[in-house]
């Protein structure tokens, strides 16, 4: 089936027991047993549940893996794959991850022994060297939060398997609609699904998908024992959400692409971040293993503009943590999305105080754009 299909049919495709078109909410915790001895399919909605199975399913198929899992938030996702390591063990961490994900390594898997260390793996000529015995892991994303800075997935893939180690990558920006990381030879993909899969701003959830059943075991175990499960009726509404992925990624990369190229000519911006603009240093690799640059732009204005009258003169954007959503989003990832990370590090790797992050949304493109011209002219020194 092609994914435009998968999309509406792929896990499990309406209802055995009814005909219903759609999965029914099992909303239930537990499950009636016959009598001792026996294994039943259900026993308890965190072991199991099918309205969250149907979408692990769906999430399985559509990330070309074998297993899928569903979580209560893309951090219970990333907090299960990180339990995977023990004491000693050491991940590489691209030097744009989003900010959750470096707070729990940095503050919470820290403390239990398990370290981290930040490369930049949009060049890949140090890795070898950085794959030590202690390093069990490279956690990347592509295009990353909040740079869009490009990593090469498949070279990533075959230069740490050659030593042996895991290539988890977080999907959340790409969505499997426009990029497929197992395919391209990670082992293990995490998503926020509160971002682009439910795609409404109204879930939090999140998901780990791998192609490997002896991996899949092990996080399955992972999940049961820690129970970040995603509830039944979110499982829902996620599986409602995903039907129309194709679709709205369709606009959101449109609308970027838009977006993207007027910012980039704009008189009063400094500098635009978007992997589907020819001059971006990752447009290349965003070509050969991405099938669009997706609806995520960051870009600074010039010195004299002012970001903060810029955020409060905005009327159809809306300042918000968060992105993927129907409508469009800006933050500012210094104080929001990546206050967390020390400002010698955010320095380091170029997450400047005078940097926006937008999230396309699927408004009219020309609105979008005279919101963000109108608060652009606000915000100039000149202007006051
Ligand atoms: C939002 C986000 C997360 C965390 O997901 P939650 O659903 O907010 O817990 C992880 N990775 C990326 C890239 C994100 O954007």
């Amino acid at each position: 089936m092609q994914l435009d299909s998968l999309l509406i049919h792929g896990g499990i495709d309406g209802d055995a027991a009814t005909g219903a078109v759609n999965v029914p909410i099992y909303q239930t915790s537990t499950y009636r047993q016959t009598g001792l001895g026996e294994t039943p399919v259900w026993e308890y909605s965190r072991t199991g549940n099918p309205t969250r199975t149907a979408l692990e399913k769906l999430l399985a198929d559509l990330e070309e893996g074998s297993h899928g899992l569903a979580f209560a938030s893309g951090m219970a996702a990333v907090t299960t794959v990180l339990s995977l390591f023990q004491q000693g063990d050491k991940l590489l961490l691209s030097s744009n991850v989003y900010g959750g994900t470096f707070r729990v390594l940095d503050k919470v898997f820290k403390n239990f022994g398990i370290t981290y260390e930040i490369i930049d793996t949009t060049d890949l000529s140090s890795l070898p060297e950085k794959l030590t015995p202690d390093v069990k892991a490279v956690l990347i994303e592509s295009p990353a939060n909040p740079l869009l800075t490009v990593t090469d997935i498949a070279a990533v893939s075959a230069l740490s398997h050659e030593h042996g180690k895991l290539v988890i990558v977080d999907n959340t920006f790409m969505t499997p609609y426009l990029q497929r990381p197992l395919s391209l030879g990670a082992d293990i993909v995490i998503h926020s699904g509160t971002k682009y899969l439910g795609g409404h701003s109204d879930v939090i959830s999140g998901f780990v998908v791998v192609k490997d059943p002896a991996l899949a075991d092990r996080l399955y175990f992972l999940q049961n024992s820690t129970g970040g499960v995603l509830g039944p009726f979110d499982s829902f509404l996620m599986l409602r959400g995903i039907k129309t992925l194709g679709l709205r990624m369709d606009r959101h990369t449109f609308n970027a692409q838009v977006i993207a190229r007027w910012l980039e000519i704009h008189p009063s911006v400094k500098h635009v971040y978007y992997p589907g603009l020819e001059r971006d240093p990752g447009y290349a690799i965003q070509q050969k293993q991405a099938s669009g640059a997706g609806g995520m732009i960051s870009f600074e204005l010039h010195a004299d503009y002012d970001a903060d009258r810029f955020f409060r003169s905005l009327r159809l954007v809306t300042l918000a943590e968060s992105l993927g959503g129907v409508e469009s989003l800006v933050c500012h990832p210094a104080t929001m999305t990546h206050a967390a990370i020390p400002e010698e590090i955010r320095k380091k790797v170029g997450i400047t105080d005078r940097l926006i992050r937008l999230s396309v949304g699927i408004e009219s493109v020309q609105d979008i754009q005279a919101d963000l011209e109108q608060a652009i002219q606000a915000s100039g020194k000149a202007q006051v």
